[in-house]
């Protein structure tokens, strides 16, 4: 397979259904547990995951919204790991929120398309936009990962945390930043790419917007709705209900998104998922 670099000439997807009750995406807890595969690739070792996993939510929750005020967050990457390859929410039951290495069959997952470096699904509740389960998924079938030196790649492989930057602020709710523009929130990124493991003062204004003072609940508990689970749904023995496969795409849009996607029956709610590109 030909590889080329992401372009700025990538498809803008549009909106599947027109949610009428649009709501930027949030989470309404201040701590949150991710679990990482333990699957390397062929440029990284899960040991080299876990610390670029730490450092690019880190970006994140560690970045000053002014007077030394941060978002509020705590990321916990959870001892278990993550043992479901793809993105799922399973209702009723418990669910991991995951970073996983998808080494093959990328192009086969519905609307995987090869030239994304990964993906991240959301799910959230359509009457409210909250956040309820986000899955991290690297397109290692099509490209090649690895730890760039602070001067990035120059051999055709792919940063892992200037991708993984890139798709924590999807994580927490961020969309795409306008185009062209230098945020690491911009959907487009070259191999070798490094620039995005920083934030730039959109990304920062984007997050401290989402999560001001008091926005998240006071308290902290990790435990996901429902509880935790890093299998997928097929391979327990429970009845849950497994939410997944539907085409809802978010569109490159700038911040705050308010976003359509495809409704899904949720405990007499609706919950949705996004995807977000690259
Ligand atoms: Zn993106």
């Amino acid at each position: 397979m030909t590889r080329t670099p992401l372009s700025c000439a990538q498809p803008c997807y549009c909106p599947v259904e027109t949610n009428e009750a649009a709501h930027p995406l949030y989470w309404d807890r201040a701590c949150i547990q991710v679990s990482v595969e333990d699957d390397p690739g062929s440029g990284f070792t899960t040991e080299d995951l876990d610390a670029v996993v730490d450092r690019s939510f880190g970006a994140w929750t560690g970045l000053d919204c002014g007077e030394g005020r941060t978002p509020g967050f705590q990321i916990q990457r959870t001892d278990d790991r993550a043992r479901c390859d793809r993105s799922e929410y399973v209702s009723g039951e418990g669910n991991a929120n995951s970073v996983v290495v998808v080494n093959e069959g990328w192009t086969e997952r519905e609307g995987h398309d090869s030239a994304a470096f990964a993906l991240t699904t959301t799910f959230f509740l359509l009457n409210t936009g909250e956040i309820i389960d986000a899955d991290m998924e690297l397109n290692e079938t099509n490209w090649n990962f690895t730890v760039c030196p602070a001067e990035g790649c120059i051999d055709g492989q792919v940063d892992l945390e200037n991708t993984i930057t890139h798709e924590a602020g999807h994580f927490f709710g961020l969309a795409h930043a306008e185009s062209g523009s230098d945020a690491t929130m911009w959907a487009c990124a070259d191999e070798g790419d490094v620039n995005k493991r920083t934030l730039e003062a959109d990304d920062i204004e984007g997050m401290c917007t989402i999560y001001g003072e008091g926005a998240l609940p006071e308290g902290c508990s990790f435990s996901n709705r429902g509880g935790f689970d890093p299998y997928c749904a097929d391979d327990r023995d429970g009845c849950g209900c497994r939410v997944a496969g539907a085409p809802g795409r978010s569109e490159d849009a700038s911040w705050p998104l308010l976003l359509g996607g495809l409704g899904l029956a949720f405990a007499g709610r609706r919950l949705s998922r996004r995807r977000a590109r690259g």
